[in-house]
């Protein structure tokens, strides 16, 4: 007879004394690692899963992480960019040929339409480039954020957070060169298994 999976919770410590819960993955069959999390979408357990994104369709996580800031940094300049020169080029050929608003605006649609997306788009990708930059100053993911912020609205202290490296330019440092240091001490610690595996 099989024996049954485990279920609940192993308690893993590190060196320096810190302990986290790991969870068993009931669908990837192991023991989650440190700041992992199980993507119902890509159906796989994602180390530093930060979220899922229908944008660029999977997971932003371990690997990505450092692209996906360059992805966020990139498309806010660009609606700088656009913004910039596209109000330049309007108001230049206004006073140029001395046209009003209504015949420039007529005159250059393509400008309009770019200046229109970028006013709808650009608030909320800088806003989320600008996020990025907190986060990874503080070693979390956008989950452990939450979590946090979850526990501080209930009014409970927020949990430790074991992986922070102690300064801000450290954590991003961490985050961008995707180092092993993001996953504090518990990297190559045995995961204790309070029950068997079966496959
Ligand atoms: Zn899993
Ligand atoms: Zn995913």
């Amino acid at each position: 007879m099989a024996n049954p999976l485990p279920t609940g919770t192993t308690t893993l410590t590190n060196a320096a004394g810190a302990s986290i819960e790991l969870k068993y993955c009931g669908t990837c069959h192991l023991w989650r690692p440190p700041r992992s999390t199980h993507c119902r979408v890509c159906n796989r357990c994602v180390l530093l899963q930060d979220h899922h994104c229908a944008w660029t369709a999977n997971c932003i996580g371990e690997r990505n992480w450092p692209m996906f800031m360059a992805f966020l940094w990139s498309a806010s300049l660009l609606g700088a960019w656009i913004l910039a020169f596209g109000v330049a080029q309007l108001v230049v050929e206004a006073r140029d040929r001395r046209w009003s608003a209504a015949a420039i605006i007529g005159f250059y649609p393509a400008t309009m339409a770019a200046l229109v997306m970028v006013a709808v788009f650009a608030p909320s990708v800088f806003c989320l480039a600008t996020f990025t930059i907190y986060l990874s100053s503080h070693n979390r993911t956008t989950r452990e954020n939450m979590r946090r912020r979850l526990g501080r609205r209930r009014g409970a202290p927020p949990p430790p957070h074991p992986y922070d490296l102690g300064s801000g330019w450290r954590n991003l440092l961490a985050a961008l060169t995707r180092s092993p240091a993001r996953y504090g001490a518990f990297v190559g610690q045995p995961i204790p298994r309070p029950g068997p595996i079966v496959v």
